[in-house]
Formats: structure tokens, C-alpha cells, sequence
């Protein structure tokens, strides 16, 4: 072959091949059980094809000295936009939460880029919000309910010195046996005590000695301190339930919570959990120190259907069970905010 003809094949295949690259997605599986280390790859694979609209960086380090990484899903402009958190996997054993978590940011990301991605509004988004996505804010206890010891070995003595509550896979806590969701700083730590109420750490229903003992709240609570996010949704499994209100910080939003949660409930066939009544229950959870420390909209999404069992559903069972009927929820979330926004725009810009 002559080197005209090479040429003359490499400008054949070169418009074929950037088609190609532009039209990938990861594609993250349905059926599999993530482990932390395919979590990774699936972030880093993300940076490859989505460099445009993503940027990566390390939050912190969990107390096993495992990353936390932190997504931004941007549009670079001079437009000052609103700030969105998801978090996935705050409980070790949900691991359906980071892996929905994933799943959007590669479905959104991928719609940023092509005109056949699922989410058709997601330019319009990226206009009004920047997305800061933290899929996996548990990583050793991820690690631990794997039994996936790979990386943490020199902890796994300390981690056995725990009280444990049934077996790895249902391990709720971080690696230190703090329950990350009751150590956060909402003002209710000391009267919190939990229906799973444990003294001393363990693999779940430990608090902790004190707020943000555990270095991945410490780490999210500073995060959200910076960056102030008009909504969160922190990513849980079991339940189908939104809980989405409290009764010390309900007030604020003037009615904003409940339209835009009823919006999101009656669209996803999930239910509404009634106004949390009592710290005691509902206290130091993430989306209780966002509202009452920040006065912003915070919910707990319990994803995937009750079945009575501390167990999890099964990893093959994600499609039908998760990701068919709640694809949409945070693009629903976010286009009712921005519809609902005007009207109470006076909560957020004094
Ligand atoms: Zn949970």
C-alpha cells in the first residue's frame, strides 16, 4: 500500500472513529454486584469520555486511607450556577445506591454528548445546575460488607474487634463502626438514639462519641459547609420511601418540599415518609445537618422495595427493581426546582 493510500485510509477512518468515541458510554452493568475498585474504574473511564463536562478530584481519604472522589458535572461558562449534591453509599451494605449514583452520572454525561442519551433535558440542566456527585462516600465499609479486604488487610484485626450484627454483607457503618448517617453535626447528636441503638461501635447503630468523629462525615459535612447545595439527595436502599422533612427545619421551605417531593414520589411510585417527629429518631442524619445547618432541601432516597429483611436485594435485581422506574429522579428533582424556583427564590436569595 502507498503512503497516499494509508493516508488516504487513515482520513476514512478517522471521522469513524471520533463517531465512535463520541457515542461510548461505560455502560454500567445491571446485573453485577459493584465492588469498590470497579466503582473506581468506572469514574476514571467516565474522565476519558467525558472530559468536556467533568472534572475529578479526591474529596479525602476514608479512615482506611480509601479515596473518596468527588464528581463536578459542569458546563464551563461565566453564569454563576445553582449546586446540586448526590451521594451514594453513605451504609456500607446499600451498594445499589452508588451504583444507581454511577449509572446517572454515566447516562447524563453520555446525554451532555449525543442526542440518543436518555436524559433529553440534560443540556438545559447543565445551563441552571452544576452537579457535585460523591458515588461512594463509605468506602471501607463498602469494602467490609464485600468482604473485600484487598487494600485494607492491616485493619482487618481491628475490623474483626467490632461488634457485629449478622454477617459482612449487612455491615451499615464505616470502618471504624460509626453509623456515618447519625454523626453528622445537625444540632441533635446528643439526644439521637436510634431504634438499632449501640454504645460502643459496631456494624451498625453506633453513632459515635461525638459529631463528625468519623473522618468521611468530617470530610462531606465541610464539602457541603463550602459548598452550600440548593438540593441533596443522599442515596440509600430499602424501602421505596422519600424521607424528605423534619419537624425542626420543615418550616423553612414554606411548603417547597413537599410539592417537589410529591412530585418525585408520585412519578417514581415511591412513597412519602410522614414529618420526622422526634431528633431522637430522625437526628445527625446528612440531609437533617443540611437542612437545619444550611436551610437547604436535603432527602434521604431509600431506593429499591421493602422486603422486610435487613438483607439486600439481590445484585441482578437492580434493573427492574431500581434503576427502570427511578432513572429519572434526580432530572425530575431538578426540572420541578427550576419550575418551583421563582416562587421561592426569597428562601435561598435573601
Ligand atoms: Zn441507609
Amino acid at each position: 500500500m502507498s503512503i497516499k493510500q494509508r493516508i488516504l485510509i487513515l482520513f476514512l477512518l478517522l471521522p469513524l472513529l471520533s463517531f465512535n468515541q463520541k457515542n461510548r458510554k461505560v455502560g454500567i452493568n445491571d446485573t453485577l454486584r459493584y465492588s469498590l475498585s470497579m466503582s473506581y474504574e468506572a469514574i476514571v473511564d467516565m474522565f476519558y469520555l467525558y472530559e468536556p463536562f467533568l472534572e475529578i478530584s479526591l474529596l479525602g481519604h476514608s479512615e482506611f486511607g480509601q479515596a473518596i472522589p468527588l464528581l463536578k458535572i459542569s458546563k464551563k461558562s461565566n453564569v454563576k450556577k445553582k449546586p446540586v449534591l448526590i451521594v451514594g453509599n453513605l451504609h456500607a451494605r446499600e451498594f445499589y445506591s452508588s451504583k444507581f449514583v454511577l449509572k446517572f452520572c454515566d447516562e447524563f454525561l453520555y446525554s451532555l454528548l449525543t442526542k440518543d442519551g436518555i436524559y433529553k433535558s440534560a443540556n438545559k440542566i447543565i445551563e441552571e445546575y452544576d452537579l457535585f456527585v460523591i458515588p461512594v462516600a463509605n468506602p471501607d465499609g463498602l469494602k467490609i460488607a464485600q468482604e473485600d479486604w484487598e487494600g485494607i488487610e492491616s485493619y482487618r484485626a481491628l475490623v474483626d474487634s467490632i461488634k457485629r450484627v449478622g454477617p459482612y454483607s449487612d455491615w451499615k457503618a464505616n470502618g471504624m463502626g460509626i453509623d456515618l448517617n447519625n454523626n453528622f453535626d445537625d444540632g441533635n447528636f446528643e439526644v439521637k438514639h436510634g431504634h438499632l441503638f449501640e454504645e460502643e461501635p459496631a456494624s451498625q447503630g453506633y453513632k459515635g462519641a461525638f459529631p463528625c468523629e468519623a473522618n468521611e462525615a468530617r470530610i462531606i459535612q465541610d464539602f457541603v459547609d463550602t459548598l452550600i447545595p440548593l438540593i441533596t439527595l443522599s442515596y440509600h436502599t430499602k424501602g421505596d420511601v422519600l424521607f424528605w422533612a423534619d419537624r425542626g427545619t420543615h418550616s423553612y421551605f414554606k411548603g417547597l418540599d413537599e410539592l417537589l417531593n410529591t412530585k418525585v414520589a408520585n412519578a417514581c411510585e415511591f412513597k412519602m415518609a410522614r414529618v420526622s417527629r422526634n431528633p431522637k429518631d430522625y437526628g445527625a442524619g446528612l440531609e437533617n445537618y443540611i437542612r437545619a445547618k444550611t436551610k437547604r432541601i436535603a432527602v434521604c432516597v431509600e431506593l429499591s422495595p421493602p422486603n422486610d429483611l435487613v438483607e439486600q436485594h439481590p445484585a441482578n435485581m437492580f434493573k427492574s427493581l431500581v434503576w427502570d422506574k427511578c432513572k429519572s429522579m434526580p432530572i425530575i428533582y431538578l426540572e420541578e426546582l427550576s419550575r418551583l424556583y421563582p416562587r421561592y427564590k426569597y428562601l435561598f436569595e435573601p
